[in-house]
């Protein structure tokens, strides 16, 4: 297993890593794949077709405007958020859209953007295809693109191929927690240590931890942002920001409440995900809808937790981050990050069991301790629904992330208060949560078919 950290954390826009992020990396991949085949010079109109839940929650996910600004070859992580709703405006006005900026063909939104509600691809249930016409209607082009959760695209051929990933000898291999231990007691490392050893294989060290670094620094400055922003949030609900008043109730009072410390992460995780619901610029983790909760945790740590002597903060959102990444390894490998697959268990539950390990190894634990609060973070998420209203990742997503951040702290003391023995492993509960999002209904997982999304239409 090799999923690097910055395979799972990666910095791009709201407000959906499967539903905005992936979509738009798969729109750009698509022209990129017509300029190697030489017919991106005669393509004279390109038709996209949405299915599954990218066509179910699509527009309250900003999916068809994401894929356009893909199409003007726009990237998640460079995009300004700023700009994509004047972008959008243009191309609606002038039905055109510029390929790449370097070929403008005609666009009709209606007849060009196809939201085929009732079908979904088998590969998977983000599916969406592209095709490419010439002048005179004739099929340049056509392929699928699969968008599997946190930002991650698989081509048609590359689903094919992921079954035959040939081995990456230079890393430490590891396909459960248990090999994942049993690694680590082997070479006498803590996870981190081991997860950084196959990063470094990857790149030089400083390369690691200066990506890290700025990770957690986009993570940062979307918590500063969603503290100062108000007003609506768009698409309708009429929901109105909360994290700047609390900023400023928490920053006015004393700290003689007892719980105050739970204001803050609540803050933390309000910030980002009301950030990420505005379409502004977030980090997946391993989601974007789930964006909020390690970011929460870390900035917990890094704020709140009395340093340690033996571990400055830097190597603390090290520590905490590459902990985090071989946790939501294991569980995109052997279960599913995809709401669209297994319901927000594998969202914001995910996120809770890596913030837990995460927390956990920057609070001195053992490895084992670590896996242990991994398995507390999932254990008490099973069986979670994704119903957000209005196809929108606002009702319930941003309070459950306040939920996911405050639990993943919980579940970090809980391991930390044991010795690492435990009656469920983090092997079974990944497992368990497979298997539950197997049999877990469909209009439970990111179809606003069930849940909330029926039973509160009007806010
Ligand atoms: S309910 Fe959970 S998985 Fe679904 S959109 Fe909201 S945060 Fe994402």
């Amino acid at each position: 297993m090799t999923i690097s950290v910055f395979d799972l954390f990666k910095i791009g826009i709201g407000p959906s890593s499967s539903h905005t992020v992936g979509p738009m990396i798969a729109a750009r991949r698509f022209l990129y794949h017509l300029k190697r085949h030489a017919v991106f010079l005669h393509t004279e109109k390109v038709v996209i077709d949405l299915y599954g839940s990218l066509a179910l929650t699509g527009k309250g996910h900003a999916t068809g405007t994401a894929i356009l600004m893909g199409l003007q070859g726009e990237q998640p992580h460079l995009i300004k958020a700023n700009t994509v709703s004047d972008s959008l405006k243009q191309i609606i006005k002038s039905q055109k859209l510029d390929l790449l900026l370097e070929k403008e063909i005609s666009f009709n939104r209606k007849q060009h953007l196809r939201f085929n509600y009732q079908s979904v691809l088998p590969e998977h249930p983000n599916g969406m295809s592209f095709t490419a016409y010439d002048a005179y209607g004739i099929v340049l082009k056509q392929r699928s693109y699969y968008s599997i959760g946190g930002g991650f695209v698989l081509s048609e051929d590359e689903m094919t191929l992921q079954a035959e990933k040939t081995e990456d000898k230079t890393s430490f291999q590891f396909s459960s927690a248990q090999e994942l231990l049993s690694q680590c007691e082997y070479q006498h490392l803590s996870i981190a240590e081991l997860v950084l050893k196959n990063e470094n294989s990857h790149r030089p060290y400083q390369d690691t931890k200066q990506g890290i670094l700025n990770i957690w620094q986009a993570m940062d400055e979307c918590i500063q942002q969603g503290c100062h922003a108000e007003g609506l949030l768009p698409g309708g609900l009429n929901v109105e920001r909360r994290a700047k008043k609390l900023h400023q109730r928490l920053n006015q009072t004393s700290s003689e409440d007892n719980l105050s410390l739970m204001d803050w992460v609540n803050l933390f995780a309000l910030a980002v995900n009301e950030e990420n619901a505005a379409g502004g610029r977030v980090v997946t983790a391993p989601t974007n809808g789930a964006a909020g909760v390690i970011p929460a945790v870390l900035a917990y740590y890094v704020r709140f937790v009395n340093p340690n002597q033996e571990i400055t903060k830097e190597d603390g959102i090290l520590t905490f981050m590459l902990t985090a990444t071989a946790i939501g390894a294991l569980f995109k490998e052997n279960a599913s990050i995809s709401a669209a697959e297994v319901g927000c268990q594998g969202e914001v539950g995910v996120a809770c069991s890596m913030a837990a390990a995460g927390l956990t190894a920057v609070l001195g634990g053992s490895n084992q301790q670590i896996e242990n609060a991994a398995e507390i973070g999932m254990e008490h998420n099973l069986g979670l629904t994704c119903d957000p209203i209005k196809g929108l990742v606002q009702i319930p997503c941003i309070e459950r992330n306040t939920m996911g951040a405050v639990q993943a702290i919980n579940a970090s003391r809980l391991a930390i208060l044991g010795d690492g023995h435990h009656k469920v492993s983090l092997d079974q509960v990944i497992e368990t949560m497979r298997q539950t999002g197997s049999d877990m209904q469909e209009k439970y997982k990111e179809t606003s078919q069930g849940g909330l999304a029926v039973n509160v239409v009007e806010c």
